[in-house]
């Protein structure tokens, strides 16, 4: 039972902030988290909590590496309380953006970091990030075990029909250029939370969960497996984000890159970071900040709010067909769990598919209220708002590999609550 009595940490490196969690398996709560910002320019800070105080914090941080640096002086800081001493500290556990044919979660020993590295040019603006986080800790404390918890694993099941591409067949024989799908471990938490709060086995239910942040994804679940997501080779397709632009013609940068003499990173950079609803504004990416300017009549945001709200009716619609028979429709993440205006949106008109929400707890319902049903009473499909919980599966996933009884992530699954 050893293995009850440890803590885990779960960090997830991007390129301008580092995120972290830290975990107590015994008493089953997050005891310390925090994010580094700024990486790398002026004004670096890092803000987090010890238990319940809130903390911010000054300091130079030129790269991720100085980052996990802080956060490993910040947990490891007797005066804070969170470690007794660093044997207490079990696994870290890393968030690697990019997994390609990884079906699930592993120990990072050499072969699997070459492994991961080679994936760099799938996601360049992550896994070196991911990497940086890695090799920090291999050299703060080489004997603590490191995971590889994948965005990509879930998606593994899709058939072949779903994850291929209709390009030329070389393209993904030796390029590996398909469908890979992003935002997995929180589709995989969701839709097994749904599950649990239909009294169900997720076995016997189909999903379609709507993860909405900045990044937006659309999963469609089919007896509990992903068989589509929206997000593809890379996690720009699909819906509208904030600043990625969801589905385009492809011919569209190659046409920009002709006019205006773009190159590949301009092109990048355009879709990237200037797209989606800050691209229809010209200035918002933050959907308070839209909706707000759509009730003034802003006419860019009003039409940002339609796109957006049409996107995600259409890969309703898409998924309905895919699936035949759905069982819920499951809004997350930030915009899914807070928006009851972008959630309306995204519903209305669907009453004659068996799409009915109680407007009056939609209105009502944000993260704070926990998972809420916000179907009507005669809604043949349900509809719920679920918080999302990545860092669970992170903790879960990495108790499975210490215990040994990991096979993979949707098998050990919620075993970590009971
Ligand atoms: P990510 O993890 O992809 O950065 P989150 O899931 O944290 O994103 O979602 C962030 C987004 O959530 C913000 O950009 C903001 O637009 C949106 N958001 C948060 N609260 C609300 C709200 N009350 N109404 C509308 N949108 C909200």
């Amino acid at each position: 039972q050893e293995v009850l009595y440890m803590k885990i940490l779960a960090l997830n490196s991007g390129s301008s902030s580092v995120k972290y969690q830290l975990y107590d398996c015994n008493t089953n709560s997050l005891i310390s988290k925090g994010l580094v910002e700024r990486i790398g320019i002026d004004g670096s800070f890092i803000g987090y909590t010890i238990y319940d105080e809130k903390k911010k914090e000054h300091f130079t941080c030129p790269t991720p590496t100085d980052a996990v640096n802080k956060i490993i002086e910040i947990i490891t800081n007797k005066d804070n309380n969170l470690l007794k001493d660093i044997n207490e500290l079990k696994a870290v556990s890393h968030r690697v953006t990019h997994g390609g044919n990884f079906k699930h979660s592993v120990f990072i020993d050499d072969n699997v970091y070459n492994t991961i590295e080679k994936l760099t040019i799938f996601a360049p603006l992550h896994i070196p990030h991911n990497l940086a986080g890695v090799k920090a800790i291999q050299k703060l404390l080489p004997n603590v075990p490191q995971v590889a918890v994948f965005d990509t694993a879930f998606h593994q099941t899709m058939p072949e029909k779903a994850y291929m591409y209709s390009i030329h067949k070389k393209w993904y024989e030796n390029h590996g250029v398909r469908r890979f799908g992003y935002h997995g471990t929180s589709h995989l938490y969701v839709s097994r939370k749904t599950a649990t709060i239909m009294k169900k086995s997720h076995k016997d239910l189909n999903m379609i969960i709507l993860h909405i942040g900045n990044g937006a994804s659309a999963c469609a679940i089919k007896n509990g497996e992903s068989v589509d997501t929206s997000m593809g080779f890379s996690a720009l397709s699909g819906i509208i984000m904030g600043t990625r632009p969801g589905s385009v013609d492809p011919t569209v940068p190659l046409y920009m890159m002709v006019s205006e003499n773009l190159s590949v990173n301009d092109v990048y950079d355009e879709l990237n970071k200037k797209s989606g609803v800050y691209g229809i504004t010209g200035k918002y990416t933050d959907r308070r900040d839209i909706i707000k300017a759509a009730e003034e009549g802003d006419k860019d945001s009003i039409l940002a709010l339609e796109m957006e709200t049409y996107y995600l009716k259409q890969h309703i619609g898409m998924y309905m067909a895919t699936l035949g028979h759905v069982d819920a429709i499951v809004f997350t993440a930030g915009v899914g769990e807070n928006s009851p205006d972008i959630r309306r949106g995204a519903l209305s008109g669907l009453e004659e598919l068996g799409i009915i929400l109680d407007h009056d707890v939609n209105n009502k319902t944000m993260s704070s209220s926990g998972e809420t049903l916000i179907s009507a009473k005669d809604s043949k499909v349900k509809v719920f708002m679920v918080p999302t919980n990545e860092e669970l599966i992170f903790i879960e996933d990495t108790i499975g590999l210490l215990e040994g009884t990991y096979k993979n992530s949707q098998d050990y699954v919620y075993s970590f609550q009971k």
